[in-house]
């Protein structure tokens, strides 16, 4: 897809996929629970459909993980907003995103805070990503391509940071370049079934709660899995 088309799914059919939307607010976050008004917000507007790509166009807004190439999956709405909501993110927040994928869950992100910082690690994934935002008019988020299990230390400190790829455990250059009192969702555990972590920043003191089950793509680099 090139600019215009983007622009052309947007414009074209934009209401036809505004009602997805809001049906996919309603029945698949609003009814399991999740409250974050801001979240569902950015989930209203967030074109799910552009960044799932042509070939997904009509399982965009279904309530499961899409394909989006190179083994990589686009995470189920659900997902994105219950990891978004567990980031307790407020305005004025910088967020680190560790797996840039398609860009869905860095343009959920940046529909509420003042900046994203998102890492990917497949050259493709990150460019395609890039044109998705500068073609939509995001200005706030800006994509690395690079190991993310080392974090982005020329842009630290991030008040929040958000992996979304499985990995052992929390990189520890990650927990190094957390603001104080920042929080960190990932989901952590073997290599095909996790759990979403959230830890929380307190001093010296890190506190970890376990939230869901889920299953992510592996987390490869330094301080993930071996590729
Ligand atoms: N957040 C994405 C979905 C992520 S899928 C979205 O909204 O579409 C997981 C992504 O993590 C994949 O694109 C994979 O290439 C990437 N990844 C895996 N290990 C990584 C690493 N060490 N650094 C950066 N990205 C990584």
């Amino acid at each position: 897809m090139n600019g215009k088309s983007y622009k052309v799914a947007l414009d074209d059919i934009g209401d036809n996929f505004r009602d997805k939307r809001e049906e996919m607010v309603n029945t698949q976050l609003v009814r399991r629970g999740l409250v974050d008004l801001n979240v569902l917000r950015a989930m209203r507007v967030t074109p799910r459909h552009v960044f799932a790509g042509k070939s997904n166009l009509e399982r965009a807004y279904a309530d499961n993980a899409l394909d989006i190439g190179q083994h990589q999956t686009i995470s189920q709405p659900y997902m994105v907003a219950v990891m978004t909501e567990l980031l307790e993110l407020s305005k004025g927040d910088r967020v680190l995103e560790i797996g840039t994928g398609s860009g869905y869950q860095a343009a959920v992100l940046s529909a509420i805070v003042s900046e994203v910082c998102t890492v990917e690690r497949i050259e493709s994934l990150a460019v395609d990503a890039r044109k998705k935002f500068d073609d939509l008019g995001y200005k706030n988020i800006t994509v690395k391509i690079a190991d993310g299990t080392l974090g982005w230390p020329e842009e630290a400190p991030f008040d929040k940071i958000i992996v979304t790829a499985a990995a052992p455990d929390i990189p520890a250059p990650l927990i190094e370049q957390l603001a104080p009192r920042g929080i960190i969702v990932a989901p952590v555990g073997e290599r095909h079934t996790q759990s979403l972590l959230k830890l929380v920043k307190d001093g010296d003191k890190i506190v970890k709660s376990y939230h869901v089950p889920c299953i992510f793509v592996p987390l490869l680099g330094k301080f993930g899995w071996e590729g």
